[in-house]
């Protein structure tokens, strides 16, 4: 298990299936639901505790199969099961269960086990993981019509783990945690994606576009202006897909800065995050829309910027 926690955790952060690069988040903060903050991965010694522990709920709750005859016939032998301590010489899988059994302790009582009809492994994974404290930030970042790349990084945003300038003059790896879009400020989250000139430029095109002050002072402010306006559910989501766009698109130009020292002018990338933002709404409209809705996506289209 450990193993194949190491090949999904380089794949997500390398593309590769062996690296020791580090990620940006820890894996156990990836591996909580989405609504609470994570990537929604599974936590796959957990969830390999909870399938174990459907033997443990069987033989509670003396189901009748062959395999548990045979259990009690070699290992219980007509001893109480929830207090039963396996022998030195017991299997290595029996003993695997037996330590289940104590894990199942801590969220179930036996009595609850027995009067369980069924058991259902996703229930006792869910038990085991523990409720933990929701984001108000995850309608924003899992939109259906935002792009998943740019989902990802809207949510290393959200963690504030995206590698911003000076995030690596604190881990030491750079000197200068200057802005490499103005220079002018130290880059921070907040900065590079709400005060900078450059980006300050992109979002007031974007705004005149939809037609919407979308942007406030940060991701939260921007996101209560959408979640709070009058428009309807369709757009308000297609907002959100603008607004996460437009973040993937800044982190793009301020990496083209880093990495090939050109900084486009501001109509491309106002006419890049028009054109894939479109497309993409066009492409995964969710639900019948009403004609107000479909002319308001026609008016959108019909005012992307015109670049070549
Ligand atoms: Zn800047």
């Amino acid at each position: 298990m450990q193993e194949i926690n190491n090949i999904c955790r380089a794949f997500l952060w390398s593309g590769d299936y062996f690296s020791h690069r580090p990620g940006n988040v820890s894996w156990e903060h990836v591996c909580t639901p989405k609504g609470e903050g994570g990537l929604g991965l599974r936590r796959i010694t957990l969830w390999n505790v909870a399938a174990l522990g459907r033997y443990v709920w069987a033989i509670e709750a003396k189901k009748d199969s062959l395999w548990l005859r045979w259990i009690n016939a070699v290992y219980i032998k007509g001893a109480e099961w929830w207090s039963y301590v396996p022998t030195q010489d017991s299997s290595w899988y029996w003993k695997r269960i037996c330590e289940v059994k104590e894990q199942m302790k801590m969220i179930y009582t036996a009595q609850q086990l027995t009067n369980m009809q069924k058991f259902s492994i996703q229930e006792c994974y869910k038990k085991l993981t523990g409720e933990n404290e929701k984001v108000n930030w995850s309608k924003f970042v899992w939109n259906r019509l935002t792009l998943p790349k740019h989902r990802f990084i809207c949510w290393l945003v959200m963690k504030e783990r995206l590698n911003i300038a000076l995030r690596l003059r604190n881990m030491g790896i750079i000197d200068d945690p200057l802005c490499r879009l103005c220079g002018t400020e130290d880059e921070t989250h907040l900065h590079i994606f709400f005060n900078c000139p450059f980006s300050l430029e992109v979002c007031k095109s974007i705004s005149k576009w939809m037609q919407f002050e979308l942007f406030g002072d940060s991701i939260d402010s921007s996101c209560r202006k959408v979640l709070t306006s009058r428009r309807s559910r369709f757009q308000k989501q297609s907002l959100l897909a603008v607004l996460g766009a437009a973040i993937y698109f800044i982190w793009l130009a301020r990496n083209d800065a880093v990495w090939n020292s050109k900084i486009d002018i501001i109509r491309y990338h106002v006419h890049r995050i028009q054109k894939v933002c479109i497309d993409r709404i066009y492409s995964v409209i969710p639900y019948k829309i009403t004609n107000r809705d479909k002319s308001w996506l026609r008016d959108r289209a019909n005012s992307m910027m015109i670049c070549n």
